[in-house]
């Protein structure tokens, strides 16, 4: 009998695999209903020897000093500061859009106050921000808007940024100074070896039995376990009983190419003239040294594998309603991005995996308490002692 089957064997998964048997001498099944370990983060060498990220790229940042050092204990760790470049008007300029983007757009000699001043002239007045479009247009005007983000969101999401949430666009900052890093968090690495190689890490334990190709309706009836981690999309956990909850997904065209490298930053946008969003060359992320090198395009979809919950309002209102089923369900945990239906990066996964943890083992410590005040009170009183086992029972098959 397991102690946990755990659904998907992604971050989420298994970070929780990993914490269960090594700190807790849990016993763990972990599958997946692909044919490799490490969800979305997955990578691999592929026929020319290039390593490259199946799913896009994924590039590690974080505040979180707890997530970075849980991380470090499987992996070394190779420097990494992301930069991006947008195709605007015939010319490749930073992104987000910094004191360098305006000044080569427009052909000027701007300072940081002047683009300030210069950003403040065109931003446009909105009472109450509410959508992506509002987010963009009060900071940085209409033109900027048009050519930057406007087409873009709509070629990921399928809809203007006037009909998504402020949430979306929220996440590119706009900057008065020369920085052209993408991300600003206090730590930027990628692991040394690839994800992969760590998830391995982590999974490499007596204790996790790892099956994959295996979906996990196939095997809910043959293998016991007493607790279940599903890290799936949680609509169809339910079958689906409040209807499809909304994604956008994405086809990835790799292509290897007989040259040492072909773009001049690690990831190009291409906000209007093309079908695809960007294009990324994962030498960059990977610092393989390779005579050839990879790249991949990302065309948006709206059918395909489940990769961004789509942020509108009415998306949430179901999937409060899962939620709630969710909570009500005994001796299920739901974590992940797809199990709480959001937007999340790696470093936030983990850190809610790790959450989910300190809940679990709380929830066993306390139930190890009952136990023992339960011993103290004796015999003599029987009735109370088989009413509280029975309490702490429906307790420990979890209420969340
Ligand atoms: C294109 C793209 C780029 C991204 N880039 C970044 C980035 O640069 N930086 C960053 O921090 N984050 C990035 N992310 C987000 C990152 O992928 C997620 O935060 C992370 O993968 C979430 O981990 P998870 O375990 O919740 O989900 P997943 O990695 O999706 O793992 C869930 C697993 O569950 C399995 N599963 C589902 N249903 C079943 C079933 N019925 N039976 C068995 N198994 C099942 C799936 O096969 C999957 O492997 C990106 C995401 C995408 C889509």
């Amino acid at each position: 009998m397991f102690d946990y089957l755990i659904v998907g064997a992604g971050f989420a998964g298994s970070v929780l695999a990993e914490r269960l048997a090594t700190q807790q001498n849990k016993k763990v099944l972990i599958i997946d209903k692909r044919q490799h370990i490490a969800g979305n983060s997955y990578d691999h060498y592929n026929e020319e020897g290039v390593l490259v990220h199946r799913y896009g790229p994924h590039i590690f940042h974080t505040n979180s000093k707890e997530v970075f050092d849980y991380l470090s204990g499987f992996t070394q760790w190779r420097p990494y500061e992301h930069r991006v470049l947008a195709s605007v008007d015939g010319q490749l300029v930073p992104m987000p859009i910094n004191l360098d983007t305006i000044n080569k757009l427009y052909g000027l000699n701007l300072t940081s106050f002047e683009v300030d001043d210069f950003f403040k002239s065109v931003a446009e007045e909105v009472p109450t921000v509410r959508t992506s479009e509002d987010v963009v247009v009060s900071k940085v005007g209409r033109e900027l808007y048009e050519k930057f983000f406007r087409n873009y969101t709509r070629k990921q999401w399928g809809m203007d940024p006037s009909e998504l949430d402020k949430s979306v666009t929220s996440r590119v900052p706009v900057r008065t100074n020369r920085d052209d890093r993408y991300f600003t968090d206090t730590f930027q690495a990628m692991p040394l070896h690839g994800y992969t190689a760590m998830f391995s890490k982590m999974l490499d334990h007596p204790n996790i039995k790892v099956m994959l190709n295996t979906d996990y309706h196939d095997i809910l009836d043959i293998i016991p376990f007493k607790e279940m981690i599903f890290t799936g999309p949680v609509d169809e956990y339910f079958d689906f009983r409040y209807g499809k909850l909304p994604y956008r997904s994405l086809e990835f065209k790799h292509e290897t190419l007989d040259k040492t490298q072909h773009l001049p930053a690690a990831v190009v946008n291409y906000p209007n003239e093309h079908a695809y969003t960007r294009v990324t060359e994962f030498k960059y992320l990977t610092g393989q040294e390779h005579h050839k090198t990879s790249i991949v395009y990302e065309y948006p979809q709206a059918e395909g594998d489940p990769y961004y919950p789509v942020p509108r309002p009415e998306n949430a209102e179901i999937y409060n309603q899962y939620k709630k089923l969710a909570e009500e369900t005994p001796g299920v945990h739901f974590v992940g991005r797809l199990a709480t239906y959001k937007y999340y990066n790696m470093d936030q996964v983990v850190a809610q995996a790790l959450t989910l943890y300190k809940r679990l083992t709380d929830k066993d410590k306390a139930k190890a308490t009952d136990g023992k005040a339960l011993r103290k009170v004796g015999s003599t009183k029987k009735t109370l002692i088989s009413a509280v086992v029975a309490g702490s029972g429906l307790n420990g098959n979890g209420s969340h």
